[in-house]
């Protein structure tokens, strides 16, 4: 009876109140065909992967099978979408369940693009070919830069058409994720107020990513800290690689502090905290410098649902909620200064460490050079490829580098390790990823497999890479669009 594919499902988020889902059937494709399969992540499921690649995994991919222990359902949440609130849910995805790898983890398997839930609203529940690649892509290279995040399992195209601006073929992804909890799954509670209900999504939540505090005095007190500290971690770390996620709707961050929702995401090329690549945020919402306080402004939202449990005299919750939530511009800076540092090449900690950062991102600023290349020539001693080296702003600030890198003991050969560890050689460069997009629509997959295999050893600074390291030189700005 069983496929041999290694599934190992249980299903403890539909053990929550009815209200937090939907039984939802994924809607089957016609003709499906698989387009790409991520060995080493099927690996590290406990998914035996040429078994994946057969007939069996297929119709799984695709919505016409559910495997031996899934309880597909679509899940319910709201969120703030750029400042307004809304009630949501899978508008096009559904949870097959969760998986239990080898080493005990439980990870949600969710497919995304199959068909219509009864959170659809107007929409067709489907997703585009070109969409789920480029998720896959950017998940993948972020896993590589060791940046939190969801990641894809698969890709396959369902031989059905979808329509949008112009008909294009048809594609479900398999999501992989530590949960789908998002701060938007904590407002659809709280905007229902049934206490009963927030209490159980909140000690789920607990148990599934936080164990650790469940015994606390206080827990959701000790919740909302936990969730504030990975959240302050992880867009420390989108900052400090130029990451742009695009659309951080509270419905679009987790409470497992992973990197969720690629949508209109892209990397910055040359330095500007303006930077916006998304075709619907024409006030920059979003824009690079914006992201660390949207994520305050998004936490705070997760702090108000929870005011309720923190206790039982509304005024006391809001305090506590407020002290927790002060204690995210601290942690933040604390973790991008340490990233900083690291990228610099610094062990120990000096006070103007903050100010020789900030100048050296100034200069990249007025002299528009690229933000990972030139981290990428401070790395390789090739100060030539700056386009602000012969400038004496560059000359003042090189001088106060030097002088700090010799008041430290680590040797030279130490600080340009530190330095290679913390300093990508590669990112998913926006024409880069477009052109192994096009190529895979044409039917042809090898320029996304070399691309994909590039960007897996981001750090490795070897000279294959050396191609894939330049930005455009298009002079139109990218734009992403919302798959
Ligand atoms: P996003 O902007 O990707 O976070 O999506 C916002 C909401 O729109 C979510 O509830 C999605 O499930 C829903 N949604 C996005 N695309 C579609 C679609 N093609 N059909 C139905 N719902 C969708
Ligand atoms: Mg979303
Ligand atoms: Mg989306």
């Amino acid at each position: 009876k069983t496929d041999g594919i290694g599934w190992n499902f249980d299903n403890s988020y539909a053990q929550l109140p009815n209200e937090f889902y939907a039984e939802t059937l994924p809607e089957p494709s016609s003709s499906p065909e698989l387009v790409i399969l991520n060995y080493p992540l099927a690996a590290s499921l406990g998914l035996n992967e040429r078994a994946l690649e057969g007939e069996d995994g297929l119709a799984v991919f695709a919505g016409n099978k559910i495997p031996e222990g899934a309880q597909p359902i679509a899940q319910a949440y709201a969120g703030h979408q750029f400042g307004h609130f809304t009630m949501l849910g899978d508008g096009r995805a559904v949870l097959l369940g969760e998986q239990i790898t080898p080493s005990g983890k439980r990870v949600d398997i969710q497919l995304k693009g199959s068909g219509r839930t009864p959170f659809s609203r107007g929409g067709d529940g489907r997703a585009a070919l070109g969409p789920m690649l480029r998720e896959f892509i950017i998940s993948e290279a972020m896993h590589a830069l060791r940046i939190p995040t969801t990641r894809s399992l698969s890709v396959v195209v369902t031989g059905d058409p979808v329509h949008r601006e112009e008909t294009l073929e048809g594609a479900v992804m398999t999501r992989i994720a530590a949960s789908h909890l998002r701060v938007g799954t904590f407002q659809y509670a709280a905007a229902r107020q049934v206490i009963a209900d927030l209490r159980a999504l909140a000690d789920y939540a607990i148990e599934r990513h936080y164990p650790e505090v469940s015994g606390d005095a206080n827990r959701y007190e000790s919740l909302l800290q936990k969730v504030i500290d990975r959240q302050a971690s992880l867009i420390a770390k989108w900052q400090l690689a130029g990451f742009i996620h695009g659309v951080m709707n509270t419905d679009n961050m987790t409470i497992s502090g992973e990197t969720i929702d690629y949508g209109p995401c892209a990397f910055m090329d040359a330095y500007d905290p303006a930077t916006v690549f998304s075709s619907i945020d024409r006030q920059g919402r979003y824009a690079y410098g914006n992201q660390p306080g949207i994520a305050e402004w998004n936490l705070a939202r997760f702090a108000e649902t929870l005011i309720p449990l923190l206790h039982d005299d509304q005024e006391e919750g809001i305090k506590i909620a407020e002290q927790v939530l002060s204690g995210f511009g601290k942690l933040y800076h604390s973790y991008w200064l340490s990233g900083m540092r690291s990228k610099l090449g610094l062990f120990n900690e000096e006070e103007q460490d903050v100010k020789l950062a900030r100048d050296l991102l100034q200069l990249m600023k007025t002299n528009h050079a690229d933000y990972t290349n030139t981290f990428r020539a401070l790395t390789n001693d090739r100060l030539e490829e700056l386009p602000m080296c012969k400038t004496s702003g560059f000359d003042e600030w090189l001088e106060r580098y030097q002088d700090r890198l010799s008041r430290q003991s680590q040797s030279d050969e130490e600080c340009k390790q530190l330095m290679r560890d913390n300093n990508p050689a590669v990112i998913p460069r926006n024409h880069r990823v477009e052109e192994a997009m096009d190529a895979a629509i044409e039917g042809d997959f090898s320029v996304m497999e070399r691309l994909l295999e590039v960007l897996a050893d981001p750090y490795a600074y070897t000279a294959e890479q050396a191609e894939y390291t330049a930005p455009s030189t298009s002079t139109t700005p990218y734009q992403t669009f919302c798959g």
